[in-house]
This record gives structure tokens, sequence and C-alpha cells, in this order.
């Protein structure tokens, strides 16, 4: 009897090795099909623009242009869908450096304030293009937080452009705050909302929401990836709240700095 426990379980061993060197073999294969579908996705991504770009240089190329009004417009185009490539090709370096680990933070002591006003003003046209309101409500004598200015700078320029993306109306609201020991930058808009099923896939490398994706506003996925890195790299916290046809939250948590450095 004794002799018989034995061999069952080297086989309950065996069996369980089995099953993890299977799921080992499904993660590298989820891994190789995500690889595949990235460089797809970007190709096809940079594809776009540049077919835009070779097609109406061309045309100017060739004198077919019939106006000067004309002109203008197919060299508007070149000039967009080239700063739309500049966009992706930064959003695509961002991330192979998050990768290699070849992610260094400059950290010194920040008032994110002043981070927020920057950002929000490097916006503002696309916000008045679109009719947007945007309101800051920024605490005053907010903590410093000990950032790298340039990455921080990034996280708010990419959720306010993404305010913006996914809004065709209403307010985008920036709010600074303190609780504790930690600042507090809620980034609200009123825009489309995300999908309950959706949210909690958006900080996945080149995911987006369904009816993000055909559009033509473009976009990679990536931002919301970057953010997070970014966020979870300086020892905060980032979360969503949102609902369909209402709006979006995004909350970031960073610990103030302990040093007094004007
Ligand atoms: P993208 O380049 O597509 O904007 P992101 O990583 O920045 O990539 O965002 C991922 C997806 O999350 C977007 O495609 C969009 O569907 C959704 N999303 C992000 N921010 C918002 C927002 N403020 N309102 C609604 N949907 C959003």
């Amino acid at each position: 009897k004794y002799m018989q426990t034995i061999p069952v379980k080297g086989e309950d061993e065996v069996a369980q090795l089995g099953i993890s060197i299977q799921k080992l073999g499904e993660q590298l294969q989820y891994f190789e099909d995500s690889r595949n579908e990235f460089l797809a996705a970007v190709s096809h991504e940079l594809r776009t623009p540049l077919t835009y770009i070779k097609g109406y240089s061309d045309v100017l190329k060739k004198g077919m242009a019939n106006s000067d009004e004309e002109k203008e417009e197919y060299l508007s185009i070149i000039n967009k869908e080239a700063q739309r490539l500049s966009i992706m090709i930064n959003d695509l370096f961002e991330m192979s450096k998050l990768q290699v680990g070849k992610f260094e933070l400059d950290k010194r002591p920040v008032n994110l304030n002043e981070l927020i006003n920057k950002t929000a003003t490097n916006l503002r046209p696309e916000v008045v293009k679109k009719g947007l309101k945007i309101t800051l409500e920024l605490e005053d004598g907010l903590p410093k937080t000990k950032v790298d200015k340039e990455r921080m700078e990034q996280v708010f320029y990419n959720l306010l452009e993404n305010a913006v993306k996914y809004s065709t109306e209403g307010e985008i609201t920036i709010r600074s705050s303190t609780k504790k020991d930690l600042v507090v930058v809620e980034i609200c808009d009123t825009g489309e909302g995300i999908p309950k099923p959706e949210l909690s896939r958006i900080w996945d490398r080149f995911y987006r929401v369904e009816r993000s994706r055909g559009r033509k506003t473009g976009g990679t996925g990536l931002g919301l990836y970057v953010v997070k890195q970014i966020i979870e790299a300086h020892g905060g916290q980032i979360q969503v709240n949102s609902k369909l046809n209402e709006g979006t939250v995004f909350t970031i948590y960073l610990k103030t700095s302990k040093e007094r450095v004007e």
C-alpha cells in the first residue's frame, strides 16, 4: 500500500510540471503573438501618414496642383502627417527606453502646478479648436514632489492630450491637492468615457478601446502604458474612473518631497 502511494505522488508532480510547462508555453506564445501584433500595428500606423506625405508631395512635385490654395492645402496635410509621424516615433522611442531599462530618472523637487500650467498652455490650441473648456483648480502652495521634470511633463501631456482627443464637447478640469503626505492630481473630462470591460486593459501596450481603433485621429495605444511606467518608476500610483458617454477621471498620487528646496 505504501509503495503504491509513491508513484501516484510522483505522477502528480509530473502532471503538475506538465501543466506548468504548458502554461509557460502559452505565456511565451502570448508574448510572441503580442510582439507580432505589435510589429504589425506599428508598421500599419507608420505607413498611413507616410502614404499621405508621399502622395501629396508627388502631386506638388509634378506641378499638378491647380491653385495656390490647393498647394497650401496639400502642404498643410504633409505638415500635419509629418507631425503625427514624429509623435508616434517619439512614443515608440520612449517605450523602447522603458523596456530595455534605460530608464534613468533625474529627480528634483518640482512644483507640479507649474508643469500642469505649462502642459495646459501647450495644448491650448487643440482645446480651442475643439471648442472645449479647460479649467485649472490648482492648490495654492502645493508641496513639491521629487520628480523627473521631463517625464512628468510627458505624463501630463499624454493624459491631457487624451482628454482632448476623446472629447467632442464639454470641459476638462485639472485639479491638484494634498492628502496627507501625497500630492494628488486629477485630470477629468466629460468626453466619451471608456467601456467598463475595457478599463483594465487601457494600460497595456498598444491597447486601444474598440471604437478608437479605426479612427483617423490615430494613436498607438502607447500613451497610457508610458504614463503608468513613469508614475510607477517614481513610486507613485495612477487610477482611472470612467463612465461611458459621461467622462473619465485619471488620478495620480505622488509622495511629497521632504526636501525644502526653493
Ligand atoms: P492612444 O494612442 O490610442 O490614445 P493610449 O494608451 O493613450 O493610446 O490610450 C489607450 C486607449 O484608452 C485609447 O485608445 C482610448 O480608447 C482610451 N482612452 C484613453 N484616455 C481616454 C479618455 N480620456 N477618454 C476616453 N477614452 C480614453
